[in-house]
Order: C-alpha cells, then structure tokens, then sequence
C-alpha cells in the first residue's frame, strides 16, 4: 500500500512520523506494520495511533545513525513511501473482564499509545495499567492524558531497571492480570523471565519483541 509522509516531529530522543493512508486501511492495536522507503530500505514499527484516526498511521522511533533513520529523517513532507501488514499478536483481548497490564521498555510504548488512544475512544471502562520503564519522558504527557480519560485506567512511570518487587508492589493482584509486553528484546527477555519467577502462567504473557535493536 502506498502511504505519504504528512506530519514528522523531531526531538532529540524521539522521531515521530504520520503517514496518510487510504480510509479502508484497517489495524487493530497493538499491531506493526513494515515502512518501506524509497531506496528500499525497510524496518518493522508497532503503529503508534488508533485506528479511530482513520486515514492516519503514525510511527514512532529513536534516532540512531542508520541509513533508514537518516531517511527518515530527512525526506521531504509529501514523500510516498510503501507500508506492508499490518500483523501481530498483541492485540486487546475482546473478553472485558481481562484485566489488561501494559508493560514498556522505553520506545516499546508504541503499541501501547495505540491501544490507549482506543481505549479512550471507545470510552471503556476496562481494569488497565500500564508500567513504562524508560530513561526519558516520552510520551508522558499524552499517556497520562489517556490515562486520566480512562475510569479504571492507571499508569506508573518509572526509571529504574524492571524487577520482581518492582511488579509485585505496582501491581498487587498481578497473578490475575494478563500482561503485554513490548520494547527490545534484552528488556522482554529479562520481564519475561519475571513474570515466570512470579509464576505468572504463560498464557497471561504476550509479548512483542522489537528485534533489530
Ligand atoms: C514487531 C516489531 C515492532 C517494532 N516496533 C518498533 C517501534 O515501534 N519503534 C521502533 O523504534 N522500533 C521498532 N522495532 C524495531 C525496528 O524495526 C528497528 O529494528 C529498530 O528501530 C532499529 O533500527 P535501526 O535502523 O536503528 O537499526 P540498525 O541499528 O541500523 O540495524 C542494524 C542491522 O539490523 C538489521 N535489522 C533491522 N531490523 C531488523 C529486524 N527486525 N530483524 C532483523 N534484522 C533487522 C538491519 O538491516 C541492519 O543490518 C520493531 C521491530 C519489530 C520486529
């Protein structure tokens, strides 16, 4: 599908990139999509709006020295780029009684700000809470505004390293939760192997490992 860049915003820690796409174009949250870019080169990102933006994709990222990101960068508003997918497993489960745990390793909110953003559109009422581990502030602002529009939603940012009493104070009743987790793969490997030392069955953990970092 061919999409074009409408909107970019860069900060220091963060590039974020909308892109227009046909109305029909269809997600849930919590799903990725890959970016192609004129060149040819391509890289996978969580889609970091809500489908009830409809028309919109937008993407999120650090910057770093690759070429992609370069790019991405620096291309002109107006650029077409090609979009593939969307794909993914982490999608919000449709039994509302799932007490949903968002967990994030730094630019792994992504997904989450999708699944939010819906969240409030849809006006839920759904037990949520979210952990952000992170260095820097991204996204604060915006979640916590989710959050505040979410009557049993909740939210923790914290700047220390995940760990077992870190979960077991923020989320007292974690044994009934079911947990999402996204960011880097060094961060999943290390929440996951968490949330099975606090014998959180397998089936209660999804998780979407950002490979390529
Ligand atoms: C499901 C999914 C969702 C993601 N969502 C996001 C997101 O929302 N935001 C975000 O910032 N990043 C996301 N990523 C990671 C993203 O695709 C990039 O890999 C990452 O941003 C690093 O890009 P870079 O250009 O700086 O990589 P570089 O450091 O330049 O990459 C180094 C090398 O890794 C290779 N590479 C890149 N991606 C992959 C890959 N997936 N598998 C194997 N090799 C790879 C490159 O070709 C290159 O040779 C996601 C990845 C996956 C799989």
């Amino acid at each position: 599908m061919n999409a074009r860049l409408s909107n970019r915003q860069i900060e220091e820690q963060l590039i974020i990139a909308e892109f227009a796409v046909p109305r029909e174009f269809a997600f849930q949250p919590g799903e990725y999509v890959q970016i192609i870019l004129p060149g040819g080169l391509k890289r996978y990102f969580s889609v970091a709006s809500s489908p009830s933006q409809q028309g919109t994709v937008r993407i999120a990222t650090r910057p770093s020295h690759s070429e992609f990101k370069k790019i991405l960068a620096a291309m002109p508003l107006g650029t077409d780029v090609e979009i593939k997918g969307p794909w993914g497993d982490m999608v919000l489960p449709k039994d509302e009684s799932v007490k949903l745990t968002f967990v994030a390793g730094g630019i792994g909110i992504t997904p989450f700000l999708s699944m939010l953003s819906e969240l409030v559109s849809q006006r839920s009422e759904r037990d949520v809470q979210l952990l952000h581990f992170t260095d820097d502030k991204i996204f604060e602002d915006e979640l916590r505004d989710y959050i505040a529009n979410l009557p049993n939603g909740k939210m923790d940012v914290i700047y220390e390293r995940i760990n077992p009493e870190i979960i077991k104070m923020k989320i007292p009743d974690y044994q009934t939760r079911t947990f999402f987790l996204a960011a880097p793969p060094g961060f999943v490997n290390v929440a996951t192997a968490i949330l099975q030392e606090l014998q959180i069955p397998n089936r209660q953990t999804i998780g979407e490992s950002y490979t390529g970092y």
